[in-house]
């Protein structure tokens, strides 16, 4: 795929040199696509000179907020033929663990809020480099000391970044990205989120997840617009810099929680919104309540569906009528991506028809970090199986309708614990609620609803289940409703379904 595969920013520097790349909200500072070149180069001539031969295939982690410097190190990364390894800083010590041990960095990178979670994983591995963002031996003080490295022709199909999954279903895995997969997953949110040089994009997502790193940010910069940096999410300080005229920010990238968070903030406007292309929002199921409210302002929240393993994989189109009629859906698929939707028997499904999303494209991952079992048995001929079910409508588009591992069967009926949890969210004492399938005596398996009251209310079971009643049929809704004080999720705000089918065995276990 040539130097554009290679190297992105390179190619961005030489065509338009001067347009700005970066602008960091933090610090108020700024570089233009000829200093972030310079900046990665150096940067890459500082992993070289501190890796040496080792460099090829080195793993450079960093547990650090969003910052120019982490995108800056990702781009040297690729430059130097390292992969990096984006962390999640919202894990603790003992779960971060496991996933330096998988990935073993040579080079460990963080912020100084993280240096007692840092000190306890480096004195497990003696091996390990530890550099600070902060102090006079920063990576800053340390990219700015280097000498520029000289790009060099790279492999399409060399790694460049190990992202780590966000550990829904059990311990977060390593996706392999390629250079060619970064880049067609670039290429893929170009389109559907209109991503060009005249795109200012805010992110405060996390660019330890796909969202963040991959479509946000690595779109925008390919594609030469003007990433907005933000190194946390704060509803007043998110809202601020939409409602700034002068950055005028055309594109904003958020999670469901996030989206209902910035609804429900008193600072909240429409007008604050009104200079967006679109909301974005993605990552995790969407309720209709919360894309009503939107529409009712105007603001069109268009969701899209992807993964770590494939980048963006589909969309909703760009506009409020799309949104407006088709309530519910993620939308059509991306362009550089083969997707089909197989049945149990291995056949392709009929319209309307569930079954499992299989992707195939230039965007998809080769596999797993270390794991060939998994990575073998998540496809089949050259397939990638997503786990996630769903179906086509008549007129194209797609919709989610649960995750396969989640999908329980009562009575010989599937049941969806998405579509149970839906109905009973719309009670108006229920703030949270997760459904999960158990095996059962009598029905081979039956559901279990976890549910978190608002403050104050006092809805009971009994009030609950005739709720349930009116909504569901009789082998959809769950035979157990358990109140709990919260439900388990992620850091990113996906409910941990493992978590609670463990806490029922447990309780199983107590009670025998
Ligand atoms: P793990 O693979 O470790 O269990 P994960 O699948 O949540 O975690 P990610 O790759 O970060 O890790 O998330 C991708 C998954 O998120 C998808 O496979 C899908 O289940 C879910 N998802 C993504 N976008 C949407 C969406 N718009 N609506 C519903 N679910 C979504
Ligand atoms: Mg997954």
């Amino acid at each position: 795929c040539g130097l554009v595969t290679d190297d992105p920013i390179l190619y961005r520097a030489r065509v338009a040199g001067g347009g700005q790349a970066l602008f960091e909200i933090a610090t108020d500072r700024q570089l233009t696509y000829a200093q972030l070149d310079l900046r990665i180069a150096r940067c890459a001539g500082l992993l070289s000179a501190m890796l040496g031969a080792r460099r090829d295939g080195a793993r450079v982690a960093m547990l650090a907020r969003n910052s120019m410097d982490s995108i800056v190190l990702a781009f040297a990364c690729q430059r130097a033929g390292a992969i990096y390894v984006p962390l999640n800083w919202r894990l603790n010590a003992a779960e971060l663990w496991p996933i330096l041990a998988d990935c073993t960095p040579a080079l460990l990178i963080h912020d100084e809020e993280f240096s007692v979670v840092v000190a306890s994983l480096a004195d497990a591995d003696a091996e390990m480099t530890v550099i600070s963002t902060d102090g006079p031996t920063s990576l800053a003080a340390r990219i700015e000391a280097s000498l520029p490295m000289k790009p060099v022709p790279a492999d399409a199909d060399g790694a460049c970044v190990l992202l780590y999954t966000s550990g829904t279903t059990g311990q977060p895995k390593g996706v392999v990205i390629t250079r060619r997969n970064a880049f067609f997953a670039g290429i893929n949110f170009s389109f559907v989120g209109e991503i060009g040089p005249q795109t200012v994009a805010l992110c405060d997502l996390p660019f330890f997840h796909t969202i963040g790193l991959i479509a946000v940010a690595r779109t925008t910069l390919m594609l030469g617009g003007t990433l907005v940096i933000s190194d946390r999410f704060t509803p007043a300080r998110t809202l601020a810099a939409l409602a700034d005229r002068q950055r005028a920010i055309t594109h904003y990238f958020a999670v469901p929680q996030i989206a209902l968070a910035l609804r429900n903030d008193p600072a909240y406007s429409a007008a604050a919104l009104s200079g967006l292309h679109a909301l974005f929002v993605g990552g995790a199921p969407l309720t209709q309540a919360l894309i009503e409210s939107y529409l009712a302002d105007g603001v069109a929240l268009v969701n899209g569906y992807g993964m770590s393993e494939a980048g963006t994989v589909l969309h909703v189109p760009l506009d409020r009528r799309a949104v407006q009629d088709n309530p519910g859906s993620v939308g059509l698929p991306a362009p550089l991506l083969d997707i089909r939707i197989v049945g149990e028997d291995g056949r392709d499904v009929g319209e309307g028809e569930i079954g499992e999303f299989w992707l195939r494209g230039p965007a998809v991952t080769p596999g797993y970090w270390n794991k060939p079992l998994e990575s073998e048995g998540a496809f089949t001929d050259g397939w990638y199986r997503t786990g996630d079910l769903g179906r086509r409508e008549a007129n194209g588009f797609y919709r989610i309708v649960d995750r396969l591992k989640d999908m329980y069967i009562s009575g010989g009926e599937n049941v969806y614990p998405a579509e149970v949890e839906a109905a009973l969210a719309s009670h108006p004492d229920i703030l949270d609620v997760a459904v999960v399938g158990i095996s059962d005596v009598r029905w081979g398996e039956c559901g279990i609803a976890y549910v978190v009251l608002r403050p104050g209310a006092a809805a009971t079971a009994e009030a609950i289940a005739v709720h349930c009643a009116a909504r569901l049929a009789a082998f959809k809704r769950p035979t157990r409703i358990l109140f709990v004080e919260a439900i388990p999720r992620t850091a990113s705000g996906k409910v941990q379904k493992h978590v609670l089918r463990q806490l029922h065995s447990e309780t199983l276990q107590r009670q025998a």
